[in-house]
């Protein structure tokens, strides 16, 4: 019988245990915190968009970074073998906008418990409060871990599933990444994605707290356009966060490093710049008498009035029947492209996910095992893949987890 370690008892981990177990092994999964999937808990808001029921093309496509390299772990376990996998396991599931999939209930405690009760029903050994300390290695082929408290266990097969560096508290705190490179691993450059942005503009923070549905944004480096979308976003105190900001982040992310980027709100797609005239007309006879100020509580919300105003140059107080050509076109541009300047994204604490990790150039697609040490597997966030939102970060994890622990329980 194999002996298996699962370092992290997170997603990937808790599938990866489960798995190995359900193939013969016998499996020790060890995690720092007082309970298993912390991570897990707060994802989708507390409901946990455990996975998207998309085709394997836009699965594919949803990857951001190195997608050809899960291709084999998604045809081995895809997104819709995790969805049978919660619903044999009696979590039943629904799909949303976006194929989404949540746990009927929208708890996604009730993913954990699923997860908990099959690791029992399996006969995983869990041990909580656990910290791994690191990786034995001896010749070429990993043997063990050693625990904190200086105890060393052996086993014949390692699998990693410490997570990335994104929302500490959780447990993700990069030991995955340290393990990895003392085993002489290559661990690429680490950032955070899925993150809000930081902006230059001073009027931005006097929006905190709004929240646009229905709008257009786009970023550009000079003249390329890097992301064009429509969908929901939130100014805050520092800049812009929200759906659409933080898929944007991770599109931009290498650019942004470089320089500032020019990102541009289109606060009414559904009208062609004609059409949006046309009903700033409209507005303007019905209330011809009113000042600037006074008129917009049908175009705009009421927080965004004092800042459209301010950016289209137009005096509030002028009457609107004094308004005159230029000025409304100004104020249509302001409204079609309310411009501001991306300089930066904010760190790993507010950040969904963590770009970055394990080279897979070292790393076998198929089994998740290293090229470089023998018996060690890789599982998870710690590798160098990522994915916009939508449950595919997760269904990573999933994939990943049980393509490493086929492999590993193998003799
Ligand atoms: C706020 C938020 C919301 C999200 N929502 C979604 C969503 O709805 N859908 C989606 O697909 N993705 C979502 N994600 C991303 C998703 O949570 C991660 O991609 C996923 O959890 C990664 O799984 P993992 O098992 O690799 O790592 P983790 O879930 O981070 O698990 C790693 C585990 O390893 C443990 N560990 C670390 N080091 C050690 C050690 N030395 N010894 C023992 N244990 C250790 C940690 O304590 C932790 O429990 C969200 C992320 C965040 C932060």
């Amino acid at each position: 019988m194999r002996k298996i370690i699962v370092i992290g008892g997170g997603a990937a981990g808790m599938m990866a245990a489960i798995e190995a177990a359900r193939n013969g092994a016998e499996v020790i999964l060890y995690e720092k915190n007082e309970k298993l999937g912390k991570k897990l808990f707060i994802t989708g808001k507390g409901r946990c968009n455990l996975t998207n029921a998309c085709d394997m093309e836009d699965l594919q496509k949803s990857v951001m970074k190195n997608h050809k390299f899960l291709y084999s772990a998604f045809q081995n376990f895809n997104n819709w073998e995790t969805i049978g996998f919660f619903e044999d396991l009696g979590l039943a599931t629904k799909i949303e906008r976006g194929n989404r999939v949540f746990p009927a209930s929208d708890h996604s405690s009730d993913v954990i418990k699923a997860l908990e009760q099959e690791l029992k029903h399996q006969g995983v050994e869990v041990f909580l409060k656990t910290k791994v300390k690191n990786v034995i290695e001896q010749q070429n082929k990993v043997t063990g871990v050693t625990l904190e408290n200086g105890k060393k266990v052996m086993a014949d097969a390692v699998i990693v599933t410490t997570g990335g560096l994104s929302y500490q508290l959780t447990g993700s705190t990069g030991d995955g990444f340290r393990f990895a490179k003392a085993l002489g691993h290559k661990v690429t450059e680490l950032s955070p994605a899925l993150v809000p942005m930081t902006v230059n503009e001073d009027w931005v923070p006097r929006l905190q707290g709004l929240s646009l549905r229905n709008v257009r944004v786009s970023i550009k480096n000079k003249k390329k356009v890097l992301y064009e979308e429509f969908g929901e976003m939130l100014f805050t105190h520092y800049g812009i966060s929200g759906p659409l900001i933080l898929s944007a982040s991770s599109v931009v992310l290498e650019e942004l490093k470089k320089e500032n980027l020019r990102l541009k709100i289109d606060l009414k797609p559904a009208l062609s710049e004609d059409q949006l005239d046309d009903r700033i007309l409209r507005d303007f006879e019905q209330d011809k008498n009113k000042q600037f100020k006074n008129v917009l509580g049908n175009l705009l919300p009421a927080k965004m009035i004092p800042v459209v105003i301010e950016l289209s140059g137009i005096p509030p107080e002028k009457k609107v029947n004094e308004i005159n050509k230029k000025e409304r076109r100004r104020l249509l541009e302001t409204m079609k492209e309310l411009s501001m300047t991306v300089n930066g994204v904010r760190g790993y604490e507010e950040a969904i996910i963590t770009r970055g990790g394990v080279d897979v150039k070292e790393i076998n697609p198929a089994t998740m095992e290293s090229k470089k040490k023998k018996d060690l597997y890789f599982a998870g966030e710690v590798l160098d893949v990522d994915a916009v939102t939508g449950g595919f970060n997760l269904q990573i994890a999933w994939s990943t987890a049980m393509a490493a622990a086929r492999a590993a329980s193998r003799e």
